[in-house]
């Protein structure tokens, strides 16, 4: 049995994409409600989306 240690593509499921949000700089995952949209989800909650909207 070979191991494909392959990165990039042919991720494996367990291993899901992750970012680190713009808001409170805390690191999330990939959740099923940002399939669709997942290259533009920039904060890991709506909390932190409204906060960051916010004018400092
Ligand atoms: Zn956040």
């Amino acid at each position: 049995m070979a191991t494909q240690a392959s990165f990039g593509k042919g991720r494996p499921p367990s291993q899901r994409p992750s970012k680190v949000c713009a808001a409170c700089g805390l690191p999330f995952t990939w959740r099923r409600k940002w399939a669709r949209d997942w290259e533009q989800v920039r904060y890991c909650s709506e909390r932190c989306r409204k906060q960051a909207r916010r004018p400092a």
